[in-house]
């Protein structure tokens, strides 16, 4: 799914945020990316979905080359992932069904096929009773639903979440996790940066640490493994 060969990125400003980064992330794995404040977490996932080119190394996303790709490719890599921010995202004009619809009116889905979409992902979020609810209606815990919803109504391949629980209560964090979990028991792969030591160390899955831009330690069944 992700294949990283001695990946570095180094901003203009002369900032190393990546240094020689080898990875894979394999179809249905759920990781962890953890690691101080600074350490390159973000840089890791603005170069999977191509908002920042690495200075060296090879990059595939899905089968793509992300670093020869022609601009009019990017789209297609994109439509093949799911983005989730720590501060949701959401089109504050738009009710929650055009919020999740508008990434399905982008690759222009017949209208019937489209709202049967979007009506079963926010079954599986739990929010289709608020459709016509507009984001300043909701609690912190629905928007990142209606942004989950958003990030897999395409059926992509892999979800890339940046702290999604950040700004969330720790019960409500607990109903995001849960979200994720069931995404990705049905197969997708999921990425997600976190400072959140509590559901790291619960779920046991997949951790990457990162620090300086190295990547420090890979486990299986991993732990958070710092203090905060
Ligand atoms: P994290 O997400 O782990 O907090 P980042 O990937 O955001 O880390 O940052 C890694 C390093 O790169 C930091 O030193 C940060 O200041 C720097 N950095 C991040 N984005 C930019 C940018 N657009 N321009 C210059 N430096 C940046
Ligand atoms: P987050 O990791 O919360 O998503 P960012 O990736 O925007 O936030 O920024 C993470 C770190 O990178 C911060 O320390 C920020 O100051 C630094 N950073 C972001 N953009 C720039 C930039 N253009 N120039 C220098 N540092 C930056």
């Amino acid at each position: 799914m992700i294949t990283m060969s001695e990946v570095s990125k180094v901003y203009g400003n002369g900032s190393v945020a990546l240094a020689d980064v080898s990875i894979e992330i394999h179809k249905g794995e759920f990781v962890f990316l953890v690691g101080p404040s600074g350490a390159g977490k973000s840089t890791f996932i603005k170069l999977v979905f191509r908002e920042e080119l690495p200075t060296s190394g090879k990059l595939f996303v899905n089968g793509r080359n992300v670093i020869d790709m022609k601009p009019n490719e990017v789209p297609y890599l994109r439509r093949g992932l799911g983005m989730v921010f720590q501060d949701y995202r959401l089109l504050p004009n738009k009710t929650v069904y055009d919020n999740v619809a508008f990434a399905m009116q982008v690759i222009e889905a017949p209208r019937r096929e489209m709202q049967k979409r979007v009506h079963n992902v926010l079954d599986l979020v739990g929010l289709r009773h608020k459709v016509r609810t507009y984001p300043s209606e909701l609690s912190g815990g629905e928007q990142q639903r209606v942004a989950i919803a958003r990030a897999i109504v395409n059926n992509p391949a892999v979800v890339i979440a940046d702290e999604p629980t950040g700004n969330l209560d720790p019960d409500t964090s607990w109903e995001i996790m849960k979200a994720f979990d069931t995404i990705n028991k049905a197969g997708t792969t999921i990425v997600m940066a976190t400072h959140d030591k509590t559901i790291v160390d619960a779920m046991r899955k997949r951790v990457i640490a990162v620090e300086k831009g190295y990547i420090v330690r890979d486990q299986e069944r991993g732990v958070y493994g710092y203090e905060d």
